[in-house]
């Protein structure tokens, strides 16, 4: 903070990536790779992702761990809670908090295919604003008897001096939820796990800038005010596109599927992604969006280079002093 009068910085527009936990040490190594490379744009957060019925637990953390260790950027944890019991989530939770993460994207998860609405498969949380409240409540939560009485007062339990939440981030849909009823509910569920707690949500990827701006704008009449991130990912194959149309259920843009179908050079279909994401990035930058999530798939080089098109990867590489010098 010892700005020269009169010399503006930038704005800084915050960034921020999601990454996957990898299956493999070789992944697992290459994934240290990127982390690397993310973290020289000084992003506000990385986030990693979780998969539905904890099966990524161990691996989630250890990605998280890296982060904290190696990195100074600030490590998300995504949870889920479908299929979990109220204990296991406090479990969860408290796991995570004394690994020293603090912020949490709350998810409520998909249960497993053809388990659809059964009460088991659902589990305890029936929605992610319940695991929003319960993020922030375990720390009011006792200990096991026994676990943490203090020495020579009978009956007293300590609470344990574990870190707080921070940020607790939610999901949200600005080309809806493959099961909501309308756009109206899309707002209601957002509102409600604001209410629950959340100070931050993060959209599903779309591809439409008005999408996002007309849900935000949605979502404000409604009574949201917590700052919604854009969801955007960079997409440089044509079979990528069309996977991610069946794992959202937001249909891929027509132009961008065609562009990539008949430009034959890998090279120039890399491009066109980038391009795209870019081109989506700055309008709804210009349309008031407070930073941007951008969805990696666990490879630096595509993220980094829709930064690079929208002036943002030099500008948090080079942040400081020796900019302001510069620029004086
Ligand atoms: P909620 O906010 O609780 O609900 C979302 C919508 O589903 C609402 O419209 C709600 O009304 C509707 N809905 C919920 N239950 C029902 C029901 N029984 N019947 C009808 N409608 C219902 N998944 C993972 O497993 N791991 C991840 O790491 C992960 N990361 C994600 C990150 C982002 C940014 C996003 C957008 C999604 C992510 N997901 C992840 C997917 C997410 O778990 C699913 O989209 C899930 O279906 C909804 O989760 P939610 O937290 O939005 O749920």
């Amino acid at each position: 903070g010892t700005e020269p009068d009169g010399v503006a910085a930038r704005p800084r527009v915050p960034i921020s990536f999601e990454l996957f936990p990898p299956r493999t040490d070789a992944a697992a190594i290459a994934l240290g790779r990127t982390i690397d490379r993310l973290a020289e744009v000084d992003p506000a957060f990385i986030s990693v992702t979780f998969g539905a019925g904890g099966s990524s637990r161990d691996r989630s953390l250890t990605v998280l761990r890296y982060m904290l260790e190696h990195t100074s950027v600030e490590p998300m944890a995504h949870l889920t809670c479908v299929g979990s019991s109220h204990a296991e989530a406090n479990r969860l939770v408290r796991e995570f908090l004394d690994a020293g993460i603090t912020s949490f994207l709350a998810l409520r998860g998909d249960p497993p295919a053809g388990a659809a609405d059964a009460e088991d498969a659902i589990g305890d949380l029936h929605s992610a604003a319940e695991l929003v409240q319960l993020i922030h409540r375990v720390q009011e939560e006792r200990e096991p008897f026994g676990q943490s009485r203090i020495p020579g007062m009978p009956g007293v339990t300590a609470i344990r001096d574990r870190p707080r939440p921070e940020r607790v981030a939610v999901a949200a849909f600005p080309s809806g939820h493959p099961r909501s009823r309308g756009s109206n509910q899309d707002v209601d569920v957002l509102l409600a796990k604001e209410v629950a707690g959340a100070n931050l949500a993060i959209t599903q990827l779309f591809w439409h800038a008005d999408d996002y701006l007309a849900f935000v704008q949605r979502a404000r009449a409604g009574g949201v005010t917590i700052p919604i991130l854009p969801g955007i990912m960079p997409v440089t194959t044509l079979s990528r596109l069309a996977r991610l149309e069946q794992l959202t259920g937001v249909p891929a843009p027509a132009g961008l599927a065609i562009d990539l179908e008949i430009e034959p050079d890998a090279d120039a279909q890399f491009e066109l992604g980038v391009a795209y994401a870019a081109d989506l990035a700055a309008v709804v930058l210009a349309g008031g969006a407070p930073g941007l999530h951008l969805y990696t798939f666990n490879r630096h080089e595509a993220v980094l280079a829709v930064l690079d098109r929208l002036g943002l990867a030099t500008a948090h590489a080079h942040a400081g002093t020796e900019r302001n010098t510069r620029e004086r």
